[in-house]
């Protein structure tokens, strides 16, 4: 499996991108799959299983939603948010479904959307089955997929093979941080550019700039949104959106205290979660739940760091992307799986890696300041309350963009050399979310998810 920065940061919707992003995916991979195998004109039924924690939280996460956009063939990168909702109320209001957005069938939520909440499908814990029915409900295809973690979806032939993602061959292969550096060391390079120019085995290097600082435009728009959004999010909690008024507070007043930065911080990261959580427009860092960490370091650079610049930014979005890489090759970036280490402990440590390669700090001093963003989150549970990514995510966001900046200026006042690993750290964080009750990944049924009234 050889994965771009672009697999890591991906244009996607809210709020999940394991439990709206990767169903959505799913979704559309099989009708397409129906149009290209010839089934599309004879299907007239589709059945959705959903199972385990896509299940248990996929109400909240808008699992069900996801699905049905999926299956009008809607892509997370290409869908207008606006039409989401006219669209939803179409389908259900007919009881009507646009397969592949060109076949129209009879859909019967209630029937054809089933949630196996005490079921588990083998290969993760973020199952789907696809059924297409003809007439005479003769099964014509069944699939089934998996969510794995940041809009990645696998069949289970693909889990095994560990091929979600074309093989490509880069030009400095690396399966851990230690390769990494040794390669970076070989041949003279700095981190970024070894990632650039693995980048330039699918696409040439101005690409891949504009293709990263589109990436950083709707992450800058995303917390413009988030700034001006008043209301409640959806769901039972009725949480009020706390980024207009922070930002209003911090504009309006101005503040000479010297953790100013720190309120702009919080700031970023509340405005990109708050709008994940409505289903607006973000970018997976390396997920939705942990969206706001990433852009709300990178903002804090371009805003509060002199001598900040664009090649600044392509450098922190070059080596926190390698930094995701290494996360998803040797352990998981899914809640699911991992707890939210691999969500909010994931991101810190790709932010905190990316803001020392902005700074320009040595490739030493990265890896350094990617292993303590992770080693303070190891063991950090997932306990969505009402299943929904809203508490503890949103704040979870800002307490990680503030580690990560924290570990960056850590690793940035030593010298790069450390007693733990990256690799050490990641390896950790694999066996703590091995060792986790499920009931702490994603599931709702611990921590703060049964502590806390819904309502
Ligand atoms: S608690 Fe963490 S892992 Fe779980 S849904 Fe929220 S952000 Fe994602």
């Amino acid at each position: 499996m050889t994965l771009s920065v672009l697999d890591i940061f991906k244009v996607g919707i809210g709020p999940s991108s394991s439990h709206t992003m990767g169903p959505m995916n799913a979704a559309r991979r099989f009708v397409l799959d129906l149009v290209e195998q010839g089934l599309l004109e004879r299907t007239a039924q589709v059945g959705v299983q959903l199972y385990g924690s896509l299940a248990l939280t996929g109400l909240g996460h808008c699992t069900d939603r996801a699905v049905l956009l999926g299956l009008e063939g809607h892509s997370p990168e290409g869908l207008d948010p606006a039409i989401v909702e006219p669209t939803l109320t179409r389908i259900r209001s007919s009881s009507r479904l646009l397969l592949a957005g060109r076949r129209e069938i009879a859909f019967d939520e209630p029937l054809d959307v089933l949630w196996h909440r005490d079921q588990t499908l083998p290969g993760h814990s973020n199952g789907m089955r696809f059924t297409a029915l003809d007439g005479s409900r003769a099964v014509l295809c069944r699939e089934e997929y998996y969510s794995t973690g940041g809009g990645f979806v696998a069949r289970a032939d693909e889990l095994d093979a560990k091929a979600e993602t074309a093989a490509v061959r880069v030009p400095y292969p690396f399966g851990s941080a230690l390769e990494l550096l040794e390669a970076a060391r070989a041949h003279g390079l700095e981190l970024h550019e070894l990632v650039l120019a693995n980048e330039g085995a699918w696409r040439d290097g101005a690409a891949t700039r504009h293709a990263l600082m589109h990436i950083w435009s709707v992450m800058q728009a995303c917390i413009e949104r988030g700034f001006h959004s008043q209301g409640l999010l959806p769901g039972v909690l009725k949480v009020r959106r706390r980024a207009p008024k922070l930002f209003r507070q911090l504009t309006e007043a101005g503040s000479a205290s010297p953790m100013q930065a720190m309120d702009w911080v919080n700031a970023f990261a509340l405005a990109v979660n708050e709008e994940n959580a409505s289903g607006g427009r973000i970018v997976t860092a390396p997920t939705n739940g942990a969206a706001g960490i990433v852009p709300a370091v990178l903002t804090y650079y371009r805003r509060f760091e002199p001598g900040a610049s664009d090649d600044g930014v392509l450098r922190f979005l070059l080596v926190g992307g390698a930094i995701g890489m290494l996360y998803k090759k040797n352990a998981s970036i899914s809640g699911a799986e991992m707890g939210c280490q691999g969500e909010v402990g994931v991101a810190c440590s790709m932010a905190a890696a990316g803001l020392v390669a902005a700074l320009n700090g040595t490739n030493e001093q990265v890896e350094n300041a990617a292993e303590i963003g992770m080693e303070h989150n190891l063991g950090l549970t997932c306990d969505p309350i009402a299943g929904l990514v809203q508490i503890p995510c949103i704040e979870r966001n800002a307490m990680g963009a503030v580690k990560a900046i924290n570990a960056a200026r850590l690793a940035m006042r030593g010298d790069g050399t450390h007693k733990v690993t990256l690799d050490q750290v990641i390896a950790t964080m694999r066996q703590t979310g091995e060792d986790m009750s499920a009931i702490y990944k994603e599931t709702s049924q611990g921590g703060l998810a049964v502590n806390v009234p819904e309502c």
